[in-house]
């Protein structure tokens, strides 16, 4: 306790002075570095403390009474601080001091945790509040927001469920109705007067307390409740999604209140320095005159546009004449040309300062600018490259910082599909939206989050969304509002997710009791394809087709930067010339993987496969190979083709042979006639393959050892395919891979059989090729041996998946009933299949690596199991001194940067 004591657990900020810094993130929160940072630089801000993270580590473990006794005399201090630089007291009858109370963690969480504002009021300083600001109506309506929000976020009467409503709401809407009026702006002082008497009547009703008057207990109850709001369920799924520790905890901003809503010379806004969807390089955002910030992100009124330019393209896209833009909704360039002068400036300055995109939130109370917040602006894949890019390209920031700001993963938006041309002509438009996060959408409307998973492609349609949507978005194929603008959740959400969104579809009216979608007089029922143009805001009827993206110049550039600094090439896993083409076209380096086991299935040749299996004799099984001969060549040519001159690695036959055989009584008497044999002797020979354990049985260099002229004809098919190329002109650079080694006798039996084969095809040619040899490293086994292996082998290939298999002792097929509630329990972290378990298969990879290397030196190792292509696990495969990763076609890209990125974090 005694060290608690000693420790600051309060940092204040105000009047160009601050305790904290930016780079206190980790104690302060990313929201309270910044307001300490931006006083430190002479922006304006609204002078508060900040409370810090560790505090509310110790709530959670010490509870409310200890934590309150601990901050007290630091909390005291700084709202005496507060009072003497804002001239106000804090529960000051004439001139009260009013705060807001707000979460900032060290990872912006937008809209996740809870905020109170306007609170220090009550019957006594709602009168003073009054008289300083000679606007009675304002105070009346700060105090009924006020009480609205303390009651639902301190006292607990925030509805559970999306069938119950909002007390408040409730209120509120019989007020209107009793008053026969539409908007809240048309309520009048007696109105609100009755609305807060109302709405303290049902906080007595429903929770039994009265509503708290003291200042001091409403500033701690607000304190303990953005704490707790660390661990409400949709806190908690973002930070699952996101990869944020749940110890980390959040730090309480305690700000003097500024307002935006008292009158015509007050407004609040959100903006962003450059554009979070495209990237360009235009300060942008949105605001609304006399009005508070909840009121520009809930989505109530339609926010009005920053810049002129910003507000004329706006209109374009909403088809609202020049006239009318000016006319209704003006710009702040505009209405405030003075504060937007100063805005500007400040914005370029924040930017410069953080040499990042930043995402700013102001007020402009009675013609004074105050900057509430910024932040680095979260942002699409698309925008991330390019504001990266034309950063590097200003000189603002250097090349590696330019890498590490891309993430990998999100590079994944710039690959996925757009409308194909004709499709989205042949389209029928049924509204228009504003295009708030970009790539094209379609799937069958829902009108609930918790519904999405119900159909496999889905479009949540809601009239605006909030932070419990956040599961159902993140289902979704894309989002659908009503209302909102650019900066509504649904569309910050949406962007961060990289998924497309259009929003403030105000021509759509969504009954969720009906489950219906109208929109000019069409009707259209949960379950109804439409699709999404989150580039443009067109919403279409019905199940537009989709294509694959053109890619930028900035994302060229990406690329070749990324080549740059990476230490370990990238390869693709293909089996076909298509799949081979579309990865060489994203930078594939070769082929890290081709699994022959598809080509077995095609067309006609499964029969000749299946006549293979089901020979009794090694007679019959040489007469089906050498039917299927001609095919692998064929397959091999078209893929060494598509890859020439760079290596090609294929992996002999490797799935246990019942995969093969025909279960269906249609199927196994078809293949009884072929073979002139009786259906019995077939089903016979069916039941005699099945296995147990299959993925532990007749299957790998297994099967190639047990009937050698699978692997023969395999190799004759590989070899004789190069040299037919070559008589082309065309070079091949095949690498047999043996796959499922678990000894070296295993391995060397393989490596005799296909280097004599190679050796009849090189006399039968009078031609030869270079090739390899190598294996898989798979089993445990392999890789404790891989110094025994590597005697033979001349490359090898890590396969994690079945090595993540075997080492967990779980099996890939069922895995799916265990490790959800694994995941869920946090048993495991992540899972095993998807990011490489460093600590336990890692230390396998390392070993392999190590004592493969240390009998033939320059063995060139890969991975081509799933995690190939994942960025942690292919940090881990540069950090072991892998030569390349192989990963599907569409994450080349992603491995390329994150190959680089391996390299700049570990040098
Ligand atoms: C592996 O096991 O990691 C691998 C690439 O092989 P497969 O997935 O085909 O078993
Ligand atoms: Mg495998």
């Amino acid at each position: 306790m005694n060290q608690k004591m000693n420790r600051k657990n309060v940092y204040t900020f105000g009047n160009k002075e601050a305790e904290g810094k930016a780079d206190m993130k980790n104690l302060l929160g990313g929201k309270g570095a910044n307001l300490a940072e931006m006083n430190l630089i002479g922006v304006p801000v609204p002078p508060g403390f900040t409370i810090t993270t560790e505090v509310c580590t110790d709530y959670n473990r010490l509870g409310k009474d200890a934590v309150v006794e601990m901050l007290k005399p630091e909390v005291e201090a700084a709202i005496t601080k507060l009072e003497s630089i804002m001239g106000a007291g804090f529960g000051d009858k004439e001139n009260p001091l009013l705060v807001s109370v707000r979460s900032g963690a060290r990872a912006s969480m937008p809209g996740m945790m809870d905020t109170v504002l306007n609170l220090g009021l009550n019957d006594e300083a709602v009168a003073g509040i009054a008289k300083k600001s000679g606007n009675e109506r304002f105070a009346w309506d700060s105090y009924r927001r006020f009480v609205q929000m303390y009651g639902d976020v301190v006292m607990g009467m925030k509805p559970a469920s999306k069938e119950e409503h909002d007390p408040f709401e409730v209120i509120i809407e019989a007020i209107k109705e009793e008053r026969g009026v539409e908007l809240d702006t048309q309520l009048t002082v007696d109105d609100l007067k009755e609305m807060v008497r109302r709405f303290k009547a049902a906080v007595k009703t429903q929770t039994g307390q009265e509503f708290p008057t003291d200042p001091w207990i409403q500033l701690w109850g607000s304190v303990l409740a953005v704490f707790d709001s660390w661990n409400n369920e949709r806190a908690k799924l973002y930070r699952k999604l996101e990869g944020i520790p749940d110890e980390w905890g959040t730090a309480v901003n305690v700000q003097a209140m500024v307002f935006g809503n008292m009158g015509e010379s007050s407004a609040t806004g959100v903006a962003f320095t450059r554009d979070a969807a495209t990237g360009e390089n235009i300060f942008n955002g949105e605001y609304l005159i006399n009005a508070q910030g909840e009121d520009v992100v809930a989505g109530i009124r339609t926010p009005q546009q920053i810049t002129k330019e910003g507000s004329q393209r706006w209109a374009q896209l909403a088809n609202i004449s020049e006239q009318e833009r000016a006319e209704k909704y003006p710009s702040l360039e505009e209405t405030m040309p003075e504060l937007y002068k100063q805005l500007f400036e400040t914005q370029n300055k924040l930017e410069k300062h953080y040499a990042d995109m930043q995402d700013l939130e102001f007020t402009i109370q009675e013609g004074k600018l105050w900057l509430l917040q910024t932040r680095n602006g979260k942002r699409t894949g698309a925008a991330m490259v390019r504001i990266a890019m034309e950063m590097l390209d200003e000189g603002m920031i250097n090349e590696e910082t330019a890498l590490l700001r891309v993430s990998p993963n999100r590079l994944d938006e710039l690959l996925h599909p757009v409308f194909e041309e004709q499709a989205l002509l042949d389209a029928t438009p049924i509204t228009k939206g504003l295009p708030a996060s970009p790539g094209a959408a379609t799937g069958q409307i829902v009108f609930f989050a918790d519904e999405a998973k119900n159909y496999a492609n889905t479009i949540l349609v809601r009239t605006e969304t909030s932070p419990e949507d956040l599961e159902g978005m993140n289902i979704a194929n894309g989002i659908l509002t009503a209302r909102g603008g650019m900066t509504s959740h649904a569309a910050v959400v949406a962007r961060g997710m990289g998924k497309c969104c259009v929003s403030g579809a105000g021509a759509i009216r969504v009954d969720y009791k009906k489950r219906t979608l109208t929109v000019d007089g069409k009707t259209f029922k949960e379950g109804a394809w439409i699709s999404l143009n989150g580039s443009t805001g067109q919403v279409y009827e019905g199940h537009v087709k989709t294509i694959d993206p053109e890619l930028s110049g900035n994302f060229g550039q990406l690329m070749e930067l990324s080549d740059k600094y990476a230490k370990m090439l990238v390869r693709t896993n293909a089996d076909t010339p298509h799949d081979a083409t579309v990865a060489r076209n994203f930078g594939a380096q070769g082929i890290g993987l081709c699994r022959t086991e598809h080509m077995f299935f095609e067309g006609e040749r499964i029969k000749a496969v299946r006549e293979m299996i089901l020979s009794e004799k090694e007679e019959g099984r040489r007469a089906a190979l050498a039917k299927i001969l001609p095919y692998q060549r064929k397959d091999f040519e078209g893929i060494f083709e598509a890859m020439q001159d760079l290596p090609v690695t294929v992996r002999l036959l490797d799935p246990p042979l019942h995969e093969f055989v025909p279960h269906e009584e249609k199927n196994q008497r078809e293949m009884a006639e072929e073979m002139g044999i009786s259906i019995e002797e077939v089903q016979k020979k069916v039941h005699d393959l099945a296995e147990f354990n299959p993925m532990l049985g007749h299957r790998g260099c297994r099967l190639g050892n047990t009937y050698p002229e699978i692997s023969e004809m395999q190799a004759r098919a590989i070899i004789e395919a190069a040299l037919n190329l070559k008589a082309k002109g065309i070079h091949a650079v095949p690498e047999i891979m043996i796959p499922l080694t678990g000894t070296v006798e295993e391995m060397r039996m393989q490596e005799t059989i296909v280097r004599n084969t190679v050796k009849k095809v090189f006399e039968e040619r009078g031609d030869t090729v270079e090739y390899l040899v190598g294996t898989m490293i798979e089993i445990p086994r392999a890789a404790l041996t891989a110094d025994r292996i590597a005697e033979s082998a001349e490359f090898f290939s890590f396969g994690t998946n079945d090595l993540t298999q075997m080492t967990f002792g779980y099996s890939r097929d069922d895995a799916g009933k265990f490790l959800p509630v694994y995941l869920e329990k946090n048993i495991l972290k992540e899972d095993p299949f998807q990011v490489l378990d460093q600590e336990g298969v890692g230390q396998l990879v390392r070993m392999g690596v190590e004592r493969g290397r240390s009998t033939r030196k320059n063995l060139k190792i890969g991975i081509c199991g799933e995690h190939g292509g994942e960025p942690s696990s292919i940090e881990f495969c540069h950090r072991v001194g892998m030569n390349y990763v192989s990963c599907s076609p569409f994450r080349v890209p992603i491995a390329r940067l994150a190959a680089a990125q391996a390299v700049l974090k570990n040098k």
